[in-house]
């Protein structure tokens, strides 16, 4: 790790506003909302349906624009740079795992996963390296060579979750990764992705309607009238 690069949130989102137009009616979905996220740490973010987690979670990962506010990657505003820096930003720094797995089909698990790392540039072999050293990780060694529909609802999961942390992100956001899956499965999906918390020290924020789950996470925030709120 950088020196002192564990004093900065590796995301920092400042008063980030959100608004949805649509005919007469303005919407203010995110209005203020702040929020740390840390390296190593977890972080559940509980709310109800509509409330903008999906929002505060694409703002994060660079796949959205507030209306104002800024996200801060590793201590640095975002809100100045060109689409293809923050298009760089999002491949190195962030991994993004959503409620459906958005595998591509015709592609093998590991295939999959050695994507994001190719259109980095990486060497093919490297890449095949590391993308069968992750699914190993992830309980998947047996399966590399699957389609995304010869897996099963956990196993596609955790191949997303996989591609997501392939470039070794510094934050990994997960819009209800397991909101699709049965308790068991989900149970085992959210386990795989703790123990690549502790592994690789990343900052996690995870969307999730399962009490439970975020009850075994670090932290636990809600979206209350548009700003973040701590739990517990
Ligand atoms: P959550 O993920 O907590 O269910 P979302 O962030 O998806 O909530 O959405 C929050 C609110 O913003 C919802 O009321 C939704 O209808 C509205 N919304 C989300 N995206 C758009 C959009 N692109 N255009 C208009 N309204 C939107
Ligand atoms: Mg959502």
């Amino acid at each position: 790790m950088e020196q002192g690069a564990e004093d900065v949130p590796v995301v920092y989102l400042h008063e980030i506003k959100r608004r949805y137009t649509q005919g007469e009616t303005t919407l203010t979905i995110l209005d203020g909302a702040k929020l740390a996220l840390w390296a190593g740490q977890s972080v559940a973010l509980v709310a109800p349906s509509g409330a903008g987690k999906s929002t505060l979670l694409h703002i994060a990962g660079l796949l959205e624009s507030p209306d104002d506010g800024e996200v801060y990657i590793g201590g640095a505003p975002t809100s100045g740079l060109s689409d293809m820096e923050r298009t760089q930003i999002r491949r190195t720094d962030i991994g993004f795992v959503y409620q459906s797995h958005r595998l591509l089909p015709e592609f093998s698990a590991l295939e999959n996963v050695m994507l994001p790392q190719m259109i980095r540039g990486l060497k093919r072999s490297e890449t095949v390296k590391r993308a069968s050293e992750i699914l190993a990780y992830l309980g998947l060694g047996d399966r590399i060579r699957h389609r995304p529909a010869e897996l099963s609802g956990g196993e596609q999961q955790r191949v997303a979750i996989a591609r997501a942390v392939a470039n070794a992100p510094r934050a990994l956001l997960a819009d209800e990764p397991t909101g699709n899956l049965d308790p068991h499965t989900a149970d085992h999906v959210f386990q795989a992705l703790m123990q690549l918390v502790r592994a690789t020290g990343v900052a996690v924020l995870i969307a999730t309607h399962n009490m439970e789950l975020a009850g075994r996470m670090d932290r636990r925030v809600s979206l209350v009238d548009g700003q973040v709120v701590e739990l517990d």
